[in-house]
């Protein structure tokens, strides 16, 4: 039988996972994983197939190994099988953006149950959470304190299926030990979600750390270059498949052919980017510890992030990977300040790519949120969000260093004027 392009879909089967577990160092399968030549032309790179349709020889029997493009596409089953090779999965399934990825799998797993998720999550899936989730029958308890008291809400809610974490947190970067929740929730028989979007696969697999299925925006660190919008869910467990693949056809939140071939071109290089973005946060993080006008650094690679031994124990390598946030002495006008002030920083949404972002969450990203709640959770107006890129360090740190220093003394001075002693007095 003729493989249209790449390797043959073999249907999940109880015996044979989907994909293979792939050995080979981190930047061997980011390149090769996924990546077969196309047996046709020879062509080293994948050609995208757009074509909706593929022809059959006989009434329900194509050519090659698809049939319509929403149930499976070539340049998606190549991604897939990517994407569960640097996550340590046998199952990859991709959708048309994170947010879809987040809702098919709530919706597989956990309908009209209970869910049990951490307070400072992603501004998108507490929307999903508390707007949408309810119309499907599911309640969600969330809680700032999950490795605390995860037991004792278990055993208050027994129709629990499912808890939801992501660590680092957003814009925090707090930390939760994915081993120490699913140890708890595998003893109550409740499955575990890691949304591992702020660290990306290269810093952390929260799979071998015990969660049984892991999410990503692939929009931020997957395919790195600020032009796709994607989600992914990666996981070993067939029939965890067969519910979230069965719904990923039946609703169709799927990507496009071009969109799987863009997303697998950016993660080819993502161990190269994850690393620069590390060094480059790391550097960051360091100089404004340092800084007098900075109150508070949130960089899970420095010695003073209150978790870095979790840190150390689930990162690779202890990495920070490339998101930090601090609190900028001066209050809200002087984080609005800093953000105008950059020049290799762009104030923008989003993160994971390889040019440098800044923003405000409490007036951007998670001004949703009412303000008692986003201040309970740290989320205060002074703190800034940066996404590093892989620009120079050293044209980062300076960018950085230079737009506190005078962020603040702008406004020092602008509370200065009008009082009789200035308020800013350093040569
Ligand atoms: C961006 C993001 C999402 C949502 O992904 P989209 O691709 O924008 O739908 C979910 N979780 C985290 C942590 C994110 O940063």
């Amino acid at each position: 039988m003729m493989t249209v392009l790449g390797a043959p879909i073999t249907p999940p089967s109880e015996s044979e996972p989907r994909f293979q577990r792939d050995h080979r160092g981190f930047g061997t399968r980011a390149v090769q994983a996924g990546a077969p030549h196309d047996p046709v032309t020879g062509a080293v790179i994948e050609p995208i197939s757009l074509s909706t349709t593929y022809a059959q020889t006989h009434l329900g029997k194509p050519i090659g190994e698809f049939e319509y493009t929403r149930s499976a596409n070539p340049n998606r089953h190549n991604f897939e099988h990517a994407v569960a090779a640097l996550e340590n999965a046998h199952y990859a399934l991709a959708f048309s953006s994170g947010l879809a990825a987040m809702a098919t799998t709530l919706q597989a797993l956990a309908t009209g149950a209970h869910v049990i998720s951490i307070a400072d999550l992603y501004g998108g899936t507490h929307r999903y959470f508390t707007k949408i989730a309810s119309a499907h029958g599911i309640s969600v308890t969330f809680t700032g304190t999950i490795e605390i008291n995860l037991r004792e809400l278990l055993k208050a809610h027994p129709a629990t299926k499912l808890i939801w974490i992501e660590t680092p947190s957003n814009p925090t970067l707090t930390l939760v030990d994915i081993q120490a929740v699913a140890d708890i929730a595998h003893e109550f028989n409740v499955k575990v979600v890691v949304d591992n979007t702020f660290l990306s696969p290269y810093v952390q697999n929260p799979l071998d750390h015990g969660a049984d299925v892991v999410m990503h925006s692939v929009t931020k660190y997957i395919n790195g270059h600020s032009d796709v919008l994607m989600g992914v869910v990666a996981f070993n467990d067939a029939e965890v498949n067969e519910k979230i693949s069965f719904l990923q056809n039946a609703i169709g939140s799927v990507p496009s052919a071009f969109d799987c071939w863009l997303a697998h071109r950016g993660l080819k290089t993502l161990h190269l980017r994850a690393k620069a973005a590390t060094e480059n946060a790391a550097a960051v993080a360091a100089a404004l510890e340092a800084s007098e006008h900075v109150s508070l650094v949130n960089y899970p690679g420095l010695e003073s992030h209150p978790q870095r031994k979790i840190a150390v124990k689930q990162h690779r390598k202890g990495m920070g990977g490339g998101m930090l946030s601090f609190r900028i002495k001066g209050g809200k006008a002087a984080a609005e300040r800093f953000c105008q002030l950059t020049k290799v920083f762009t104030l923008a949404e989003s993160l994971g790519g390889v040019e440098s972002l800044c923003e405000v969450p409490a007036a951007m990203t998670h001004a949703g949120i009412p303000k008692e709640a986003r201040e309970a959770t740290g989320i205060f107006d002074d703190l800034i969000r940066l996404s590093c890129g892989i620009e120079e360090s050293e044209d980062l740190v300076e960018d950085v260093v230079t737009a506190v220093n005078n962020a603040v003394l702008f406004v020092e001075k602008e509370q200065g004027s009008g009082a009789s002693t200035p308020a800013f007095t350093e040569a």
